[in-house]
């Protein structure tokens, strides 16, 4: 178990475009087991590789909506390597979005509401599916970030700036 640093705003990197993995090997693997410990840990629903400064192209994902009979939340591990969105649904939905490059802050964002990806499983196996609701957004807010792309950047300047300044207040406060 290994629970990884998780670069924040303004770290350059989050603008880097990852690349795709050319294997599904035990490397890959661990990174993906460590990714889901940091994940857990944060805690978050969601996480590319990126926000653990490795600019592959694996994320993981865990909604946990569930919860067991005593109130835990139960674990619904997906991973995804080298994921792609091949088609979108005409409808949109918005979201309060949140990311842990971005802690503590939310803003709303649209996009479509379904979404069709294809990506290889741990087992290097080509998998493809739709997926709606929030586990549509989440896939393509973490698909953004294997592009550079951050929540924020779907927002007006405005309101990009005004959750950046909000964020920087937050630090101070802390510091
Ligand atoms: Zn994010």
């Amino acid at each position: 178990m290994a629970i990884l640093p998780i670069i924040e705003v303004p770290d350059p990197r989050l603008k880097i475009v990852s690349t795709p993995v050319e294997a599904v090997d035990d490397e890959v693997r661990q990174l993906v087991a460590d990714m889901f410990d940091t994940m857990y840990d944060a805690p978050g629903i969601g996480l590319a590789a990126i926000q653990v400064a490795v600019p592959k192209r694996v994320l993981v994902i865990d909604l946990q909506e569930e919860e067991d009979a005593e109130g835990k939340p139960v674990r619904n591990p997906h991973a995804f390597i080298n994921p792609e969105i091949v088609e979108v649904s005409d409808e949109r939905r918005c979201y309060q979005e949140g990311c842990l490059s971005i802690p503590d802050q939310f803003a709303e964002v649209e996009r479509p509401d379904r979404c069709r990806a294809r990506w290889l499983d741990l087992d290097g196996k080509p998998q493809e599916a739709w997926f709606d609701g929030l586990m549509a957004t989440c896939l393509q807010h973490e698909m953004d970030h294997l592009n550079g792309v951050l929540f924020i950047d779907h927002l007006s300047r405005l309101k990009r700036e005004m959750v950046l300044k909000k964020l920087a207040k937050a630090r101070k406060a802390a510091a």
